[in-house]
């Protein structure tokens, strides 16, 4: 089995894993290309920047200080069997384990699912508008599929859609968290989109990036859906 591939490591954030003290971990690698990434450079799988034994030495001296690491990306199950095993040494050290997916890979997700406290997925855009947002055609199937996966454990998630106005808008809105009502979701989060890397002719303003947020009727519509809504401005 390949040794799994680390391109970046934040040591200490608040707000990747709900309520608690933990550490990011960034795979290299993802099968998406959303128009708005904000980290190419860890798009295509190659040899990671951080030796995956001295990230895990110093994990064991995170020990007591940290109550979880997250695994991000890029996306961190198309490693698979390299994340897998790298998550159970991590878990047996006595943290908890968080995931950052786009959904990409239910049946790894499946097969990872005990070694998994807690994940931030992704839910892109309405059906029509994933493959032009993502550039691949089977990414909404799999993120449902991710998601009908994780409900089935029971165990704790946030749905996280970003709202770039490019791809979403208010209806669109509508329509994805009626899916998520649809299914019980309890907890969702959502995004203000923030440009990275915006071509010239694709360029937003901030009244497209706000408008979702100014809205008062909508927010308050959807605040009335779930048992949590963060909205991240
Ligand atoms: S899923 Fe995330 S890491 Fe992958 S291309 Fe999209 S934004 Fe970038």
């Amino acid at each position: 089995m390949r040794e799994i591939q680390i391109g970046g490591l934040v040591s200490f954030t608040t707000i990747d894993y709900p309520g608690k003290l933990a550490c990011v971990l960034f795979l290299v690698g993802c099968p998406l290309r959303c128009e708005y990434c904000s980290n190419p450079h860890l798009l295509c799988p190659g040899d990671g920047e951080y030796d995956p034994e001295r990230v895990f030495e110093w994990l064991r001296s995170r020990v007591g200080k940290l109550d979880a690491v997250v695994f991000s990306g890029g996306e961190a199950l198309m490693q698979s069997d390299a994340t897998i095993a790298y998550m159970r040494r991590v878990r047996e050290l006595g943290f908890k384990i968080g995931l950052h997916t786009n959904g990409f890979y239910p049946d790894t997700l499946r097969r990872a699912a005990d070694l998994i406290d807690w994940i931030g997925l992704d839910f892109k855009a309405t059906i029509e508008k994933y493959p032009d947002l993502t550039g691949q055609h089977i990414a909404y199937d799999n993120m449902i599929r991710s998601l009908d996966t994780w409900i089935e454990t029971g165990k704790d998630f946030e749905v996280r859609i970003t709202c770039d106005p490019r791809f979403i808008t208010k209806s669109d809105l509508m329509e994805i968290v009626d899916i998520l009502h649809n299914r019980h979701v309890a907890n969702i989060a959502i995004q203000k989109y923030i440009p990275h890397f915006e071509a010239e002719a694709r360029k937003t303003t901030d009244a497209m990036r706000n408008q979702i947020f100014v809205d008062t009727d909508l927010r308050n519509r959807i605040n009335s859906m779930f048992k949590s809504v963060v909205w991240r401005e």
